[in-house]
């Protein structure tokens, strides 16, 4: 006869970022029992640089919610914090902390039964899974979405691998940049995070030195962009950009609808992924960084220790003696460093590069196994690289499981 376990929780959510959160809320609302685990918005708030703006506009930076009353408009209502005025825009951005506040009041309206405890594993067992918290405590749940970031995917390259955390560091490990005052940094990497890492180290007292492989930077928001916004008017300017604010003019339309892009042959899919989300800086660092050198077409060939600090050689063969590097050299998805998943249930998922291959409500190939947040990138598209990919995930996951009868 085969043995039946009981179930606590239709399903368990792992991850109380916007895309947990998301993702929770939804499911709640359509009935679905369901608990989630997690520290809300710690990523941002403990990942993530002090002064830091985000990147995205006012309306891709509302975390999803069923029924659209948990936006940054109802948060200010709600407690009185209201962002400076114009932010959103290109030139006013939305600040890191107001929108760690926001995420912080959406998880107390939408998951105030939040468990804040870690997750230490989760396994398959029976028809669902096991999940064991970090005191040891196990709820057993039928499915399991996993929605735990980035965090773990922090790109060393291996030039700077042998080195000690003190003199060579990835920007994700930094919530404050002062303590770097009046030090020599060596800034690697031509994308947002570096380069506005490299404007909070200048405007800290830092001697900044930015060095990137791609021999231009992408300015966001740049002449020819405003230009085109400017001659558009609103009627093409919605035409050709999707609120969600993820790639250029027309591509971005398609980047918002997972379920058209899905469908191109791969080639296609890959060449529209690189253009959406190329390295590139927001248009408001272009003065920020005016008084940092930025030296284009550079590779690093060589690193190592030299008294206190490190002697960094380019490949134009020119060296440099800093106290410090700070890696801008983003993120390199490999859900095997997702370390809670047991070893044989992450065996069973089919992988492509690192991400997991999923279907439809973003669910991997083992039943009732769901992934959202980047890693879902290489099936839906970049949209699940950002806040704005919210709306979609948690809607297409929990369409999935309401269909299979999840109650
Ligand atoms: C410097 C930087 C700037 C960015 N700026 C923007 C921007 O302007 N706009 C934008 O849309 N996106 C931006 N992003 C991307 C942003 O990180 C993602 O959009 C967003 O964080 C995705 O949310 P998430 O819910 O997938 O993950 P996260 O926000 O990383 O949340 C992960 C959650 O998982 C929890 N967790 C992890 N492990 C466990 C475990 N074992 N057990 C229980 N819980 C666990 C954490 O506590 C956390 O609550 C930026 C990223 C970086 C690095």
């Amino acid at each position: 006869m085969p043995s039946t376990v009981a179930i606590d929780y239709e399903v368990a959510v792992i991850g109380a970022g916007p895309y947990g959160l998301s993702a929770a809320a939804q499911l709640k609302a359509s009935g679905i029992s369901t608990r989630v685990f997690g520290d809300p918005m710690s990523f941002w708030e403990r990942h993530m640089p002090v002064g830091m703006f985000l990147r995205s506009n006012w309306t891709a930076t509302q975390i999803a919610d069923p029924n659209r009353l948990l936006t940054l408009e109802a948060y200010q209502a709600a407690t009185g914090n209201y962002l400076p005025a114009g932010s959103g825009t290109s030139s006013r951005p939305v600040p890191l902390d107001s929108f760690i506040q926001y995420g912080r009041w959406y998880q107390r309206e939408a998951v105030p039964d939040l468990d804040q405890r870690k997750v230490a594993r989760v396994e398959t067992n029976g028809e669902g899974f096991r999940i064991t918290i970090e005191d040891r405590d196990v709820v057993r749940a039928r499915r399991v979405v996993v929605a735990v970031g980035i965090a773990a995917f922090a790109w060393r390259p291996p030039e700077f691998e042998g080195l000690p955390r003190w003199l060579a560091s990835h920007t994700s490990e930094h919530r404050d940049f002062r303590k770097f005052s009046g030090r020599r940094v060596l800034v690697i990497g031509g994308g947002q995070s570096a380069l506005e890492s490299a404007a909070l180290l200048h405007e800290s007292g830092a001697e900044t030195e930015v060095a990137a492989r791609s021999s231009t930077i992408h300015w966001l928001h740049g002449w020819a962009s405003r230009t085109l916004h400017h001659n558009l008017g609103p009627i093409v300017r919605k035409v050709l950009y999707a609120p969600t604010d993820v790639g250029p003019a027309g591509i971005s339309q398609l980047m918002a609808r997972p379920d058209l892009l899905r469908r191109l042959p791969r080639w296609l899919q890959d060449r529209l992924r690189e253009r959406a989300v190329r390295p590139a800086g927001a248009s408001w660092l272009v003065n920020r960084l005016r008084d940092v050198p930025i030296r284009l077409g550079r590779r690093v060939i060589c690193v190592e220790t030299s008294g206190e600090g490190l002697k960094v050689r380019l490949d134009d063969r020119s060296e440099r003696f800093v106290d410090h590097v700070l890696l801008g050299t983003g993120y390199r998805m490999d859900i095997s460093k997702y370390d809670f998943i047991a070893p044989e249930l992450l065996r069973s998922i089919r992988c492509f590069n690192g991400y997991p291959c999923l279907q439809e409500g973003l669910e991997t190939s083992v039943p009732g196994l769901h992934i959202l947040g980047a890693p879902a990138a290489w099936s839906f598209g970049p949209l699940m690289q950002f806040v704005s990919g919210t709306h979609y995930a948690s809607r297409t996951l929990t369409r999935r499981i309401v269909e299979d009868g999840g109650q």
